[in-house]
């Protein structure tokens, strides 16, 4: 393992809940419908994240582990349009170079399932047979064992665990589709039964967020040729009684974007009619709470801007900002006041 890649490990992986970002974003680009992960103690002691996906054949485990091996990219081309959520290849390096990582899959096609390792620098990856269902076990022990500098920038365990809370509820926001199971020291936190697309998104939203958010909320739908945002806001009034509940997703990826924060922003400042929309005259925050979908052609749009992949470059970024202000400005009219 090397010291490059302790180094982009630097850059990627802040902490447990970095590590189960990567992990269950590989999850699903492996088109895995039900994901489960065991934390244990906060995730320094173990993070183990299973799923019922494609797997990766025996030939290319140990490929896997290695730097800027993707399966997810061809050409620049591909790099352009992607759908995929992962796509440098970093993310396994990086982790097993400040780990104890094990990775165990079992394609469908193949027989046997198959478990590999490294350990030490510039190992090549060990390989040997293993048991396991059809997905893959991707299994993070002993984080930052070989960086105490690292390890020292940690909080409890408890801290670190709602760090991981909210990145599986970020994740369940944007795929439905999916089934996840979280669970701490052996105890079930969390379980988010699939549901069906659109229609019952509201149920998962609900799930994630609470109902204080979901039975008050205004419905956001706004479309104009192939850019369209869906999703809920809370009525200004409503705002204070959430917590912080500000959910953005760019196809599929959530984002915190200025330009798109700046133009929901925006939109409360009108609504409430105030200057200053982070408050009222009791002196109580009004932050906008919401739930938000947008979605546009691909090729629109640059996400390839940061590692961390939390801000987007729209190619037409004064309509982009304009089309939310609208569309969330239009769903804030409905509420009663
Ligand atoms: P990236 O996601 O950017 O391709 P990663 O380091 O996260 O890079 O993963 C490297 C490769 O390992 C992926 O391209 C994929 O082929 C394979 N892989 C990782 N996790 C899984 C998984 N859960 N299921 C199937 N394949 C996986
Ligand atoms: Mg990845």
């Amino acid at each position: 393992i090397s010291l490059a890649n302790q180094i982009a490990a630097g850059e990627v992986i802040e902490r447990p809940a970095s590590v189960v970002k990567e992990l269950v974003e590989n999850c699903l680009d492996a088109g895995a419908s039900h994901i489960v992960i065991d934390i244990e103690q906060g995730g320094r002691r173990r993070i183990r994240i299973r799923d019922d996906g494609t797997g990766i054949v025996k030939a290319e485990l140990g490929l896997a582990l290695s730097r800027h091996a993707t399966s997810k990219i061809s050409s620049l081309n591909d790099l352009e349009a992607i759908q995929s959520l992962g796509f440098r290849g970093e993310a396994l390096a990086s982790i097993s170079s400040v780990s104890r990582l094990t990775l165990t899959s079992k394609p469908a096609q193949q027989a046997e399932a198959w478990q590999a390792w490294v350990e030490g620098r510039d190992m090549q990856a060990e390989i040997a047979p293993a048991s396991h269902p059809d997905g893959t076990t991707v299994d993070v022990q002993d984080l930052f064992f070989n960086t105490p500098a690292r390890r020292k920038f940690l909080r409890t365990d408890k801290t670190e665990f709602a760090h991981i809370d909210e990145v599986v509820r970020r994740i369940a926001l944007a795929r439905f589709g999916v089934r996840f199971s979280l669970n701490h020291n052996d105890k079930p936190v969390r379980n988010y039964p699939a549901v069906s697309a659109q229609q019952d998104a509201l149920q998962r939203i609900s799930q994630v967020c609470g109902r204080q958010f979901t039975d008050p909320a205004l419905a956001v739908e706004h479309a104009s040729g192939p850019v369209r945002l869906w999703g809920w806001v809370a009525a200004p009034e409503e705002c204070r009684h959430q917590a912080d509940i500000q959910y953005f997703y760019v196809n599929g990826r959530m984002m915190k974007d200025r330009l798109l924060a700046h133009a929901v922003r925006q939109a409360y400042g009108e609504a409430s009619g105030l200057a200053d929309p982070s408050s009222d005259s009791m002196g109580q925050h009004r932050v906008p709470t919401f739930v938000l979908y947008l979605e546009l052609p691909p090729q629109d749009v640059d996400v390839n801007v940061h590692p961390a992949k939390h801000e987007v470059r729209f190619h037409q970024a004064r309509q982009i900002h304009d089309f939310v202000l609208a569309a969330v400005r239009s769903a804030l009219q409905q509420a009663p006041s």
